[in-house]
């Protein structure tokens, strides 16, 4: 995309006479989850299908690259790409050509062989020893796959591999692919030219995982809406009792020097609906965030947070939204996710744009259906955060400039 904001090469700038015939070399993200052998899940299949199907139709040769789960450097037969390459025949409804030894002189060969239009997937990149470190003999390895590259893995763009980075510099050109551009283009624009109101919703787990993106998005945004358990450290940092609830005790007071740098910016929960355990079943009540009781944990805001945070979230004009408010995978507790995502789907349709990034909030979104209901979900977890925290993602560095 020229217009994008990262300064990368897109793929639909390339020119048709270039890839008539051409292999393209397509890192995606096949990490999906498996079930007895099956792929249990499509989406990121299915979120790849726009870049393929356009180099097909262009007459490209495609070769896809991807991980799946963390084999480390050696073969795990349950961690074999086999299922995903069947996944995606019935995707895009042609045959597949699974490539099951890279390493093997006649890898490169099978590419050369495939007609135009048609479609080979490599066995998971993470068999090989020297994937994971960057290895420059994998790189080339990987590179006599291709003709050019494609990047459409933004999930493992925070990392430097041989698929991701080593890749990159050995074939030219080397763009984003659709995916890869719209992840950049809605996280990028969302951070660099923001409409206004820009609200953040950050909650989740632990504080010390999200300082750097508070941190990164304190000087850009009008709003932070904190919820989840990271409410609790800020409100320890204001001197509450918290009973059971996650607290990061060393992250104490650095939330306090957060809450003074974010001062009318940063809005903690007014209230905490507690339990004494994590459980469908437990008594739960709602307290104001100053009166948690002894022997009781915060595991969702309140209801009245609730809609505080959706009212704000409804009169924003740009919404980022990382981490759930609560234990989300465990209802009852997962009332204050639910209304934030529905606040978020409201926003989207009276014009704003929205932004949800991470993969636990990600899942959430997905398992309440209103992932076409917001802008855009990120693909990619840790990846999405590091670009939130204002990183170079190694991975997009490497590509071409635009
Ligand atoms: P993301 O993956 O979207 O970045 P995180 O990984 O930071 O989100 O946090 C998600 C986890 O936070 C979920 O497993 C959820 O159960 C947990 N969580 C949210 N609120 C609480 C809470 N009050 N107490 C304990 N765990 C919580
Ligand atoms: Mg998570």
């Amino acid at each position: 995309m020229s217009g994008d904001s990262s300064g990368k090469r897109a793929l639909e700038s390339l020119p048709p006479e270039g890839l008539e015939g051409q292999r393209a070399l397509v890192r995606v993200d096949f990490n999906v989850p498996l079930r007895e052998g099956q792929v249990a899940d499509p989406m990121r299949i299915k979120a790849s299908l726009t870049t393929i199907g356009w180099l097909r139709q262009r007459g490209c040769r495609v070769v896809l690259l991807s991980h799946l789960g963390r084999p480390t450097g050696k073969v795990v037969p349950k961690l074999s790409l086999r299922p995903v390459a069947e996944a995606l025949e019935s995707e895009l409804g042609t045959l597949v050509t699974f490539v099951d030894n890279v390493t093997s002189p006649g890898a490169a060969k099978i590419t050369r062989r495939l007609l135009r239009g048609e479609v080979a997937l490599v066995e998971n990149t993470r068999f090989l020893p020297g994937e994971e470190t960057n290895d420059p003999s994998v790189a080339e390895t990987f590179a006599a796959l291709g003709d050019f590259f494609v990047n459409d893995a933004f999930g493992t763009a925070h990392r430097v591999h041989a698929s991701t980075v080593g890749v990159a510099a050995l074939l030219s050109p080397a763009v984003a692919g659709f995916l890869m551009a719209k992840e950049l283009r809605y996280l990028g624009e969302a951070l660099a030219a923001p409409r206004r109101p820009f609200v953040a919703v950050l909650g989740g787990a632990k504080v010390s995982g999200k300082i750097d993106v508070i941190e990164a998005l304190l000087p850009k945004v009008d709003t932070i809406l904190i919820g989840g358990a990271m409410a609790c450290t800020f409100f320890a940092a204001l001197g509450y009792q918290v009973g059971n609830s996650l607290v990061e005790r060393e992250k104490i007071g650095l939330a306090r020097d957060l809450l003074e740098r974010g001062k009318g910016k940063i809005i903690l929960p007014q209230g905490a609906t507690i339990a004494q355990e994590i459980s469908g079943s437990a008594a739960v009540r709602q307290v104001p965030r100053d009166a948690i009781p002894d022997g009781w944990a915060m595991y969702d805001i309140d209801s009245a947070t609730g809609d505080s945070f959706a009212a704000t979230i409804r009169g924003a004009a740009t919404v980022l939204w990382n981490g759930p408010m609560g234990v989300f995978e465990t209802p009852p507790f997962d009332v204050g996710t639910r209304t934030v995502a529905l606040a978020l789907a409201d926003a989207t349709s009276h014009g704003a744009t929205t932004v949800v990034g991470g993969g636990d909030s990600a899942a959430a979104i997905a398992n309440l259906g209103l992932q076409d209901r917001v802008t855009h979900v990120s693909t990619g977890g840790g990846a999405a955060l590091e670009y939130l925290e204002g990183k170079e993602l190694p991975a997009i560095a490497a590509l071409d400039d635009a």
